[in-house]
Formats: structure tokens, sequence, C-alpha cells
């Protein structure tokens, strides 16, 4: 009984970290290609397999599929060598980046793994560049991001998978997609010179049901918002967490983690990460919400279920 609950529990916690995907569209933003910030390459210890198909370092297990061998660019021991140590010394440095900015520490390595195409990923039928899991049943069970050369070669997307990817290994929570994806756009922008993609106005329907709040970004299953809605989703999280950055300092986050961390659930619903937000700032932020947001909040003795309907 135990072991069936906890395959039960496990394959639901597959399909609720299913990752995160961004939509092409957003991939190829030409603007953000310029580094804001320049980082030193870190010294750190690299192994590396006989066949070139493995690399280690301290925080990253770089997995180069044998099908790349039949690309050009992968097909000789020595290019994959180097591109192999390049790109997992790129990964380091997001890491130092991310602890720095973040708190984000980890203590296994997370693997990232390159195929000639990521394909398609969930049920639904569609593709995406690339994509993070908290835990990929292919890769041990570990926060697993997927790439293809070319999405891994886009610095927006890759320190965008790779903040989910620390995020999973780090705080291990579920929170509500506009709190995920506003993190990973908001690193993904602060890191890079670009657009300022941040939209002020909340995204309110007609019946005043506020569409932040209900979106479920690339969950499984679940609400997903229509396509030109769905960046705007972005743009919005982009915005609010990028607010709260600026109004409550540096280490919000950090200690904000900190505290998510210590969450004896695995997932969050608004109100309890809002709660969570007013311990660290002392301030009411549910009122933040409220009135700059235009959250909704539902009665905090009630156990929401919104989120835990929509997944298996
Ligand atoms: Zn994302």
């Amino acid at each position: 009984m135990l072991k069936k609950f906890r395959w039960a529990a496990l394959l639901a916690g597959a399909f609720l970290l299913a990752g995160c995907m961004q939509p092409a569209s957003m991939v190829n933003a030409p603007e953000r290609t310029k580094r804001k910030t320049t980082f030193a390459v870190p010294r750190v210890q690299i192994n590396i397999s006989q066949d070139a198909h493995q690399f280690s370092s301290p925080h990253f297990t770089l997995y180069l599929k044998r099908e790349l061998d039949a690309l050009r660019q992968f097909a000789s021991l020595q290019d994959r060598v180097s591109y192999g140590k390049g790109l997992i010394l790129q990964l380091e440095t997001y890491y130092i980046h991310l602890k720095n900015t973040l708190g984000y520490v980890v203590k296994e390595p997370v693997n990232v793994v390159i195929s000639k195409q990521v394909g398609q990923v969930f049920s639904g039928g569609f593709t995406t560049p690339a994509y993070a899991t908290s835990a990929d049943p292919d890769y041990g069970n570990k926060p697993t991001a997927h790439f293809s050369p070319k999405s891994a070669a886009e610095v927006s997307t890759l320190i965008h998978e790779v903040t989910h990817l620390l995020d999973y290994a780090y705080v291990g929570k579920f929170a509500p997609p506009w709190f995920m994806e506003g993190i990973a756009t908001m690193i993904e922008n602060d890191f890079l010179e670009g657009n300022n993609r941040r939209r002020k106005e909340p995204l309110i329907n007609e019946a005043g049901v506020n569409l932040l709040q209900k979106w479920a970004a690339h969950r499984r299953e679940g609400n997903m918002l229509p396509d030109g809605l769905e960046i705007e989703a972005y743009n919005h999280s982009y915005y609010i967490l990028s607010e709260l950055h600026r109004r409550y300092g540096d280490d919000f986050y950090i200690k904000l983690f900190r505290e998510m961390q210590k969450w004896p659930d695995r997932r969050l619903n608004d109100g309890q990460l809002v709660d969570l937000m007013s311990r660290v700032t002392k301030t009411d932020m549910r009122r933040v919400f409220e009135n700059e947001f235009e959250f909704k909040f539902e009665d905090p003795e009630k156990k929401s279920t919104q989120t835990t309907t929509q997944q298996k």
C-alpha cells in the first residue's frame, strides 16, 4: 500500500513539475543578446567521459546525446570536448549568479541534456525548444533541463530554464506559475540587455477574473492561456516580481526562498505564498496584491482547491 501510494505520489509529482517551456516567439527575441554583466569563468573541476558525451562539474551533469554525433558540430571527439567544456562553464557562471541573487544552493548536481531536438514533451502534442522538469525519470528522477543545440545557444533561454532547474533543486516547491515564471523571466531580463517587457496592467477578463491567478503555465493539465495572452502573462509576472525586488531590496527573494524551502507542503497557493512575503517584509502583502495587482484571495481558513483540482 505504501509502495503504491509512493508511486502515485511520484507520478503526480512528475505531472506537476512537468516544467516550463517558453513560447517559441519569446525564445527568439533578437534584441536580448547582449550581456549586461560579464562574469569571470569559474575555476572548477570538469570531468569528461572518454567518449565526451558526459561532462560533470560541481553543480551540473551535462549529457550530449549520442544522436548529436550525426551533426557536423558534434562529429569529432574534439568538437564535443570543446562544446561541452564551454557549456558547462557557462552553466557554472549562471549558478554563481543565481546563488548570489536568489540564494539558490544545490548540494547535488542537476542535469542538463542536449538532444538533436527537444520535440514533443507534453500530452497536448505541442513542441518546445527547451524545458526543465524537477524529476526526470530518464535521469535518475533528478531536476533536468532539456535543450537542442540551438536553444542552448540562446542565452535568454538557457538562463531562464536553468533558473527553473535550480529552483526545483533548491526550493522544490510548486509555487503558482505567475511566481515561478516571473522569477525566471526577471533573471533572464536582468541578465541581458534588452527590451523592457514588463507589463503593468493586470490581466483581467470581462468577468473581472484575474487571469494571472488562473494561469497554469506549461503544466500538463489545467489552464493554458491563449498564445498572445500567455506572453502577456509572462510580462505581467515579470512586472510584479521586479516591483517587489525594487521595493523590498536585494535580499527579499533570498529570504523568501528560504521561507518557501521550509514550507511543509510541496505546494503553495497564492495566499500562502503572499503570506510568506508578508513575513519577510513585515508588511501586509495581501493588501498590496489586492490593491495594486488586483489579486483575489480565497478565505485563508479554507484551503484552496483551485490548484489541486487541475492536476491529478
Ligand atoms: Zn519558464
